[in-house]
């Protein structure tokens, strides 16, 4: 019910309007989005580069409907990995197609895509492509296909457990030798295109990672880059304890090395669980938003556990 009730405020524009505005709402969005401007997300990295783990950033945004706003979009995640290049942090970057023009026209967001993959390319970094509700999975799968087509191996997708679907598009999309970042799923669907069961999402979960697994086998994946930006290897995202910890059992019955596997959690979530992964000899990456269009992202993480809200309205009444 509140899940359904956060998911439903993201996307209602008077409401973001209105709770933008709050400054003690903007101080608890810190909690998961490192800060409004590139230099804070900079910091957190090099913190979390420090303890050994690896991080990949997001310039916050999504649904643009207007040229100009996907050309911002663009011209900040060129700047992202310039940032990144420059300051030798061990750091990919993720986007969401919506972002950079997919609600206009494809074409537009190949286009905006492409120029990004090259500056990626050169700067030797690879561009993670987010995973949107299932209105948008159909058109952000074609232009993952096509990037790859176009002969872009610097790119990977999200892959949702939670849809029935998903099962399928890992066969289909296996044969790119694609190296997937595979989570539950943020959004509200319906039950005509995904497990309405916390339980039944949980299974799925394990059963595509069992998936995943044979492919690294069959495959034969490279290894992480030196810089860890490439990962180049299925990376598993979630902070489910259980989830990781049929992962790791798995990878140990089928021999897979700790390097072939990533595991992905995002900033602010389970810090503790990150460090202790990582001392384990996993290699552990953290998704680092930043920007000043956090109130969907921020939305979302208090619909995957409202009780945050209370937790965060307690704590500030602390201090
Ligand atoms: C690196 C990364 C990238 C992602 N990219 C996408 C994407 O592209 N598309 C997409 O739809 N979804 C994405 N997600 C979100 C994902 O789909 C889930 O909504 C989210 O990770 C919560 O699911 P969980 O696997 O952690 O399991 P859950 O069963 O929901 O949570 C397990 C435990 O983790 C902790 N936890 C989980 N969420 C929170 C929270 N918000 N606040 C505090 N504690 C929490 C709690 O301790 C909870 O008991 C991403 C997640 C990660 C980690």
């Amino acid at each position: 019910m509140l899940r359904a009730f956060f998911i439903a405020l993201s996307k209602l524009n008077w409401a973001q309007r209105v709770i933008t505005k709050s400054k003690l709402i903007s101080r608890m969005a810190l909690r998961f989005v490192a800060g409004e401007k590139i230099e804070a997300a900079v910091t957190v990295i090099q913190d979390l580069n420090q303890q050994g783990i690896l991080a990949t950033l997001d310039h916050l945004g999504e649904d643009t409907f207007s040229t100009s706003d996907a050309e911002l979009a663009v011209a900040e995640i060129l700047h992202t990995l310039e940032v990144i290049s420059q300051k030798g942090l061990r750091s990919n970057v993720s986007l969401k197609l919506s972002q950079i023009g997919l609600n206009i026209h494809p074409d537009l967001c190949k286009e905006n895509l492409k120029r990004i993959l090259i500056k990626a390319k050169e700067l030797n970094n690879f561009i993670r492509i987010d995973m949107e509700d299932s209105s948008l999975t159909d058109a952000t799968l074609d232009v993952y296909r096509w990037a790859r087509m176009e002969g872009f191996t610097n790119v990977g997708i999200v892959l949702q457990a939670y849809l029935y679907r998903t099962e399928d598009d890992i066969k289909i999309l296996g044969k790119f030798d694609s190296t997937f970042r595979l989570c539950k799923g943020a959004y509200q669907e319906p039950a005509s295109v995904a497990f309405p069961a916390k339980t039944d999402v949980d299974k799925n979960y394990d059963l595509l990672v069992s998936l995943l697994f044979t492919q690294v086998q069959d495959v034969n994946y490279p290894q992480i880059s030196p810089d860890g930006r490439f990962p180049g290897i299925p990376a598993l995202a979630t902070h489910d304890e259980k989830r990781i910890a049929y992962a790791t059992a798995l990878m140990q019955a089928m021999n897979i090395p700790k390097a072939c596997v990533e595991f992905q959690m995002l900033y602010g979530i389970r810090r503790e669980l990150q460090k202790s992964l990582c001392d384990q000899g996993y290699t552990v990456r953290v998704y680092v938003p930043y920007g000043t269009h956090w109130y969907r992202y921020f939305m979302r993480r208090l619909a995957e556990r409202p009780a945050n809200l209370w937790f965060m309205i307690s704590n500030l009444f602390k201090k």
